[in-house]
């Protein structure tokens, strides 16, 4: 899973198919036709090991306790997603 931190006000969100804003509009980014990542703004790509959160379900749920997930943040030019103007 892949999220856009905006670093102006600290929000969070999933990069989907449609153009996203953060709460203060200075980033945003979404998905195009091609599935790559367009994204701009002071914003920084985070990603989630989606197998991390899924055994980290099973751990927390059934046991009452905190499991962590595995999370990371991609370099700013690694092929990932292509940053550009707003
Ligand atoms: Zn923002």
């Amino acid at each position: 899973m892949k999220l856009l931190l905006c670093r102006s006000c600290a929000d969070v969100f999933r990069v989907r198919d449609e153009i996203r804003r953060c709460q203060c509009g200075a980033s945003g980014g979404y998905l195009d036709d091609e599935h790559r990542l367009r994204v701009w703004g002071p914003s920084v790509l985070l990603g989630i090991e989606n197998s991390s959160v899924e055994t980290a379900l099973r751990i927390a749920r059934p046991h009452g306790a905190r499991a962590p997930i595995r999370a990371f943040v991609f370099p700013e030019r690694d092929g990932h997603a292509e940053r550009r103007e707003a």
